[in-house]
């Protein structure tokens, strides 16, 4: 930094004493670097992200929105910046307002340019954009009259460059929406709204409708109330990205393929993407279905990870300022230095003053998790004003919306502005607690929403999750990295008055991939080629259903579990050294290792899994019978 320094310090010093320059000039050249600037940099996100993939966990993410976004923020910000150096000029006439312009801007852009790569350390970013700014000086000092006409013929330009790549952007996504809901065909007034609602990372057993002693969940016990609550639902992975996978295609993560991140094709997700199975958007679109996501998960529940197929509607990325500034470059340096600040800080003070205290909601994503910088939070009062605000624009098609809520998920507690339960003393497992307090009471609210439109009556409403959370069970913390039963047993709750009894509690175990068959049963299509189930309704329409197919629960191989789960490798198996799979009965759970073979537990006397009993005789036997259906799934078509 000395060296940049000092170069500009000598060309301040000895520069001759120079007439004020034209604000307008100023600005101009604020306004050609900020749009050259921020252009480069929304194509440049786009392509270290594809680039970095392997990275996918640590990224802070980006949709094309970004090629509009990022050169409005470089735009704002390196205005700022010319206008501070015009007032600097106007201080000091000995100092040569447009040659200092250049050196900042030139050195912002090309910070900006090498950061984006995310393969470099600030510092060295820092040198050579130095370094590159004082040559680009001293070369534009020796033809500052041409270059001033080179930025005020090229500037318009540009500009127009920006606006085009604005409105091809929104009034492509708008038109591609308009032409799809248009293509739609025709269906009966009573055709049924469906509504998948999940509540990221919920284990079951922190629900009260599902035993909990605290009060966490009084809306979805209503809801369940109304409906019928599966005791003993398993999803198929403990981790977002094959679970959601699952949800959306009714198949196991073996089948539809997405284990683990997959690079995106270079031209975008095509049909074979997941196995190349239809997914629950598609087949409902077809049926006349408007359909719409709505995601707070933005690392595995995107249209980047290829989960986007079937839906008109999908709304990730970009959903309120603060997302949309913490997207681009600068916002991610603002993130970086100011966004983790502590509660006691200037900056954390200022930004709670300026009511921006939501941007200190912090999110995994963007490498939270790994001690990095974290994006803003999206939280479920913005995916249902999201939800509702597209519901309210087309009244004409039945809709299918899919929800995810991120509240429960690290880091705990909810919004800081939401009032903390009684139980609250700021445990883990209090704060875990506090975040499905907050997320209940916004299911709650968007049902209501619903019935004030008059449409609760005809929706079908289904709760669950994607995984669990360990929360020290087993010494594991998070999620992702095995199958034990806190991290699979989540809440499956179906409401649909019409045609559900309610208050129905059904016990055997049940996998939460029938969701998709269920669905079509309810609707009438009972298209089990689409999707595999079985629909679950055989346990509500004759719920002395004995026999039912034991979930399985698949883990493949993975490193990207965060550190602090990790320090258990070696002492259990996990997912780190191998793939696993568990296999559910009305009694037992067998655990199968790639490497480390079986663990049995006997779930129903022991519901914690603290006693493994493979080393039992009774237990090999059982978990040598258990195991043959492990082999009779991998042989399914
Ligand atoms: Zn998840």
């Amino acid at each position: 930094m000395t060296e940049g320094d000092s170069a500009l310090r000598s060309q301040i010093d000895t520069g001759p004493a120079v007439s004020a320059t034209p604000v307008g000039t100023i600005l101009l050249i604020g306004t050609w670097f900020g749009i050259v600037a921020g252009l480069t940099e929304g194509v440049g996100l786009l392509l270290f992200q594809r680039i970095n993939w392997a990275q996918w966990g640590r990224l802070m993410h980006v949709s094309k929105e970004v090629l509009w976004i990022s050169p409005l923020v470089d735009l704002f910000f390196f205005l700022i910046v010319t206008l501070l150096v015009w007032l600097l000029s106007r201080f000091s006439q000995r100092i040569p307002a447009i040659r200092l312009l250049v050196f900042v801007l030139m050195f912002l852009t090309i910070y900006d340019w090498l950061t984006l790569t995310n393969r470099l350390y600030h510092r060295a970013c820092v040198i050579l954009a130095l370094g590159v700014s004082v040559a680009f000086t001293r070369w534009i000092a020796k033809k500052e009259a041409a270059s001033i006409t080179f930025w005020k013929r090229s500037t318009p330009w540009l500009f127009a460059v920006f606006l085009l790549s604005l409105s091809a952007i929104q009034g492509g996504k708008w038109a591609h929406e308009r032409i799809a809901v248009a293509k739609l065909p025709a269906v009966s007034q009573s055709t049924p709204n469906v509504l998948v609602i999940v509540l990221d990372t919920l284990r079951a057993d922190h629900l009260s409708s599902y035993g909990y002693s605290r009060a966490t969940s009084p809306e979805i016990d209503r809801i369940a109330s109304q409906g019928v609550l599966f005791e003993n639902a398993i999803a198929p992975c403990s981790w977002s990205l094959p679970s959601h996978a699952s949800l959306l295609t009714g198949r196991p993560p073996s089948q539809h393929g997405m284990q683990n991140v997959q690079p995106m094709p270079w031209w975008g997700w095509r049909k074979n993407g997941l196995g190349g199975f239809p997914t629950l958007g598609e087949v409902l679109k077809h049926r006349g279905y408007r359909t719409g996501a709505f995601s707070a998960n933005r690392v595995y529940f995107t249209r980047n990870v290829g989960l986007g197929r079937g839906f008109i509607h999908f709304e990730d990325y970009f959903d309120s300022v603060g997302d949309s500034f913490v997207r681009t470059l600068y916002g991610r340096e603002f993130a970086r230095l100011y966004l983790n600040r502590t509660e006691k800080s200037k900056v954390t003070r200022a930004l709670r003053y300026m009511r921006l205290e939501s941007w200190l909601d912090k999110d995994s994503e963007g490498s939270g998790d790994f001690g990095g910088a974290y994006g803003v939070r999206k939280r479920a009062s913005a995916v249902n004003q999201e939800l509702l605000q597209w519901i309210d624009r087309d009244r004409r098609h039945p809709f299918f919306a899919f929800l995810n809520y991120l509240d429960v998920h690290f880091s705990y507690g909810g919004p800081q502005d939401f009032p903390k339960p009684d139980w609250d003393r700021r445990t883990t497992i209090d704060e875990y607690d506090a975040g499905l307090k907050y997320v209940d009471d916004y299911t709650g609210r968007l049902l209501r929403e619903l019935e004030q439109r008059g449409l609760a009556r005809n929706t079908i409403v289904i709760i669950t999750s994607d995984h669990g959370e360990s929360l020290g069970g087993h010494g594991l913390t998070y999620h992702g990295a095995a199958l034990y039963r806190e991290l699979i047993q989540v809440p499956l709750i179906i409401s649909y008055p019409p045609q559900i009894p309610s208050g129905l509690r059904v016990k055997p175990p049940v996998s939460n991939t029938a969701i998709a068959a269920t669905i079509m049963d309810l609707l009438g299509a009972g298209d089990q080629a689409v999707f595999p189930g079985p629909s679950l309704s055989a346990l509500w329409k004759s719920p002395k259903v004995q026999s039912w197919p034991d979930p399985i629960s698949e883990l493949a191989k993975t490193d990207i579990i965060v550190p602090s789960d990790r320090v258990v490798e070696g002492k259990i198996p996990i997912a780190t050294n191998g793939w696993m799979r568990s296999l559910v009965t009305p009694q037992w759970h067998l655990i199968a290792h790639e490497k480390f073979g079986y663990q049995l537990y006997n779930w129903a006397d022991d519901p914690d899994e603290s006693r493994n009993l493979i080393g039992t005789s009774e237990g090999r036997a059982t978990a040598l019978r258990l195991a043959a259906q492990f082999d009779a799934w991998t042989k399914a078509p």
